[in-house]
């Protein structure tokens, strides 16, 4: 059994069920995972003009069920891990499995602040492909000073009449290469060492409260729509209680993906590790299908 159909899960299933595995994957919505919020993939290697996330994850998702893999439309709620035989229990269902991949990602972290809960939908938004388009012509404001916050305020430029990036330090954690094109889009403005303190309107964003951490100065942003970037969140509620977490609550495992109980792997964004790509995500997701494959083989059952 699979649990999550991102880059890791498709990848996972795609080795065990082409080892002739008898390989379901569960997924909550449908395949694809983040990568479907991501306009452009353009570090996956073997597509040197890029490609839409959204095409990335149909072509894998193709590849692995023309070997067998099963795609099933269901939400997991409980997992039973110990011993031999496991339980996956969803909400249509009990599925008895020998092994589990957990490849369940991670979700957007949240800013924590007056406005946010309320206006999510109505100008708040941690998806830009999904509604950069809504805010044609007009000013938005992106939070967070990562690899994704830059490059979504990028994607934003498009639409956008103007793209604020509110930083909380006055140095991007973003890379040289995605920092150099920010700098040279003049629709961009860098707002340092900022943090916001509320998020203003009733239906619809009106604009952003600041507050400079240098100087303690507060001051108002009109933009229409705010755009949160500050991390992820592992989805590894369901094994809190059983498996190994790190501080931030992502999986640990071995080099080989395996967990602390045996027969359970994990791979992509819900492990603990430093580099969350495709690319890392699919190498993951192989590894713990073969390693998978090996555990069953070693209870001597065969697949
Ligand atoms: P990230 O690298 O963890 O960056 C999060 C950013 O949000 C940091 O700048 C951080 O500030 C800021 N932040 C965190 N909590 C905040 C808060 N409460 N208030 C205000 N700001 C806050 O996350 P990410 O950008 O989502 O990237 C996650 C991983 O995906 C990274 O490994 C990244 O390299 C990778 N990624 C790669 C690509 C690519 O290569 N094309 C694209 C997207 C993501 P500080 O800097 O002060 O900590």
């Amino acid at each position: 059994m699979i649990i999550g159909g991102g880059p890791a899960g498709l990848t996972a299933g795609l080795y065990a069920a082409r080892a002739k595995l008898k390989t379901i994957l569960l997924e909550r919505f449908a395949p694809g995972g983040q990568i479907l919020t991501t306009d452009w993939v353009e570090n996956y290697p073997g597509f040197p003009d890029g490609i839409s996330g959204y095409d990335l994850v149909d072509k894998m998702k193709g590849q692995a069920e023309r070997f067998g893999l099963i795609i099933r439309s269901q939400e997991v709620q409980g997992l039973e891990l110990v011993g031999e035989k496991k339980s996956v229990i969803t909400d249509s269902g009990t599925i008895e499995t020998r092994a589990v991949i957990i490849a369940c990602g991670a979700a957007p972290q949240k800013l924590d602040i007056e406005g946010e809960g309320l206006l999510t939908g109505k100008g708040v938004s941690y998806c830009a492909t999904c509604d950069g388009p809504f805010f044609r012509d007009q000013p938005v404001a992106v939070i967070g000073g990562g690899d994704t916050a830059v490059e979504e305020a990028l994607y934003l430029t498009r639409f956008a009449s103007k793209v604020f990036i509110i930083h909380r330090r006055d140095r991007l954690r973003a890379i040289q290469l995605i920092q150099e094109r920010a700098r040279n889009e003049p629709k961009i403005e860098f707002i340092w060492n900022t943090v916001a303190l509320k998020i203003s309107g009733d239906t619809a964003v009106k604009g952003l409260e600041l507050k400079n951490v240098k100087t303690g100065s507060i001051s108002t942003l009109p933009v229409e729509g705010v755009f949160v970037f500050i991390g992820y969140i592992p989805n590894s509620g369901l094994v809190r209680d059983t498996l190994s977490l790190d501080e931030w609550g992502f999986i640990k495992t071995d080099n080989e993906m395996a967990t602390v109980i045996p027969g359970v792997f994990a791979a992509g964004d819900v492990r603990s590790k430093a580099l969350r790509q495709v690319a890392t995500a699919v190498g993951e997701g192989a590894t713990a299908a073969y390693m998978a494959q090996r555990y069953i083989e070693g209870l001597g059952k065969g697949s």
